[in-house]
């Protein structure tokens, strides 16, 4: 009776077929040399782009009209990217969505940076999104991004990744002269006007002038990009860790690397996408930029640019008219792609054992977020949580229907409420993960393959 009656829960690792192990490492590699090429959004759009169209994807520009099984995109600025694939039904029937984003905790550049202080210089950062400050000192760390010149000329920039490259870091203070610091509480011990990134130490030798090393580094970054400071203030420069993803544990089972949050549900999300063939709802894939900072801006998930995707959709397939696009909306499901919090034996005590995430259980739900009385949540509704459940059950997927941490310890959210505030049903779904928004991030391997299988199963 126990084993008919009882919701089981266990590792996926148990009595798993061999070739089943070989499926899930393979794809693990896979997505390892992803997290490898992407560290911010920017590169991630341009990856996806290249995978896309290496499968018989379209940017939907291109196109002037749109039939069943067409393949298409569309790039918002660089940063942001939209996929379709066209179902047999018509678009008001709803949509079958995917929706993860793109951008990760980082420390960004301020748009005037450069400076230099007793013989060192230094460029100056405003961090991103939620980060435990400490984590980010004294690691390797790159500089990614562009520079756009005043002529509109841009200059893409990855410095610190090739092994020939130097990297950059933070200093922290050694030890034997840290009594005060390490009196203060952990959020105060290093403060977000300390996070100055180290650039150099050489003066420029012959002049007779002030700020001889920032000269130095200047006459440097105009021979290699071709810039003045002035061009610090139209850049985007991403200082991210400069480590590599690498597969954790002895036996190899774990995935440890920067930016799973939320770069894996991105991934697998659009692996799912790359295998959909005609579908019979439209399959679509979000990746959004802004997650981390309240998904504002023309590239965060607030903005009406998707809406717009989904209106040429509407026109290119002829089946535009009023409030179809409001129809089309709530009559759609998605699962709003994001990571979890994987229960950390470590720091069990802020999770609530019976409700949290198991790293290596499978794909987890949330059916809700928020904080503090789930205020703030997109709580899915009960049906349709029933409905996502039957498909992962249908197709064999290892699935866990957890909550992110104690009641009243904290808590979070995601895009899942800009989707549902349009009448769409949405349930987060995604990987459990250890150390999220820290440098480096852990994963299991087989709830990353489990993602993959999850939103395949969803959009087909
Ligand atoms: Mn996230
Ligand atoms: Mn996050």
């Amino acid at each position: 009776m126990k084993e008919e009656l009882f919701n089981k829960k266990e590792t996926g690792w148990k009595n798993i077929s061999e070739e089943n192990k070989s499926n899930i490492f393979k794809f693990a590699d896979e997505y390892i040399y992803f997290l490898n090429k992407v560290k911010t959004e920017r590169e991630a759009v341009a990856f996806t782009e290249r995978m896309l169209k290496e499968n018989g994807f379209t940017n939907v520009c291109e196109k002037e009209t749109l039939n069943t099984g067409d393949k298409v995109y569309f790039i918002n600025h660089n940063k942001s990217i939209y996929i379709a694939v066209i179902g047999e039904e018509p678009l008001e029937n709803g949509m079958k969505v995917l929706g993860a984003h793109i951008d990760s905790p980082r420390l960004d550049l301020k748009p005037n940076p450069l400076y230099e202080d007793n013989g060192f210089c230094y460029l100056k950062t405003h961090y991103y999104g939620g980060i435990k400050k400490y984590q980010w000192t004294a690691i390797p760390l790159a500089i990614h991004g562009v520079i756009v010149k005043s002529n509109g000329e841009k200059v893409e920039v990855a410095i610190g990744e090739d092994e020939n490259d130097p990297i950059f870091t933070i200093t922290d203070l050694l030890p034997h002269l840290a009594t005060e610091q390490m009196d203060k509480k952990l959020k105060d011990g290093i403060s977000g006007e300390d996070l100055n990134l180290l650039v150099g130490s050489i003066p420029e030798e012959d002049k007779e002038i002030s700020e001889k090393v920032k000269l130095n580094i200047l006459m440097l970054l105009n021979e290699k990009y071709g810039m003045k400071e002035i061009d610090f203030v139209s850049s985007e420069l991403e200082i991210v860790p400069a480590f590599t993803a690498r597969s954790l544990g002895f036996d190899r089972s774990m995935v440890a690397g920067y930016g799973q949050d939320d770069r894996v549900c991105a991934y697998t999300s659009v692996r799912a996408m790359l295998d959909v063939e005609k579908p019979k709802k439209t399959a679509v894939c979000i990746l959004a930029d802004k997650e981390e900072i309240g998904s504002m801006g023309n590239t965060g998930m607030e903005s009406h640019v998707f809406d717009y995707f989904i209106s040429e959709l509407l026109n290119k397939k002829n089946e535009n008219k009023p409030n179809a696009l409001e129809k089309v909306f709530c009559n759609s499901k998605m699962l709003s792609a994001d990571v979890d919090a994987g229960l950390d034996p470590i720091y069990a005590s802020v999770s609530e054992k019976n409700n949290a995430a198991m790293i290596g259980h499978g794909i987890g739900l949330n059916k809700y977020t928020g904080a503090r009385g789930k205020s703030g949540a997109s709580d899915a509704n009960a049906e349709y949580v029933a409905e996502v459940r039957n498909i992962f059950e249908s197709a064999n997927v290892p699935y866990q229907v957890t909550e992110l941490g104690r009641v009243d310890l904290g808590g979070g959210g995601t895009i899942a409420y800009i989707l549902a505030d349009k009448g769409m049903d949405v349930i987060d779904c995604g990987v459990p993960v250890l150390s999220m928004h820290a440098p480096y991030e852990v994963s299991s391997k087989f709830d990353v393959y489990c993602a993959y299988k999850a939103y395949s199963a969803f959009v087909q």
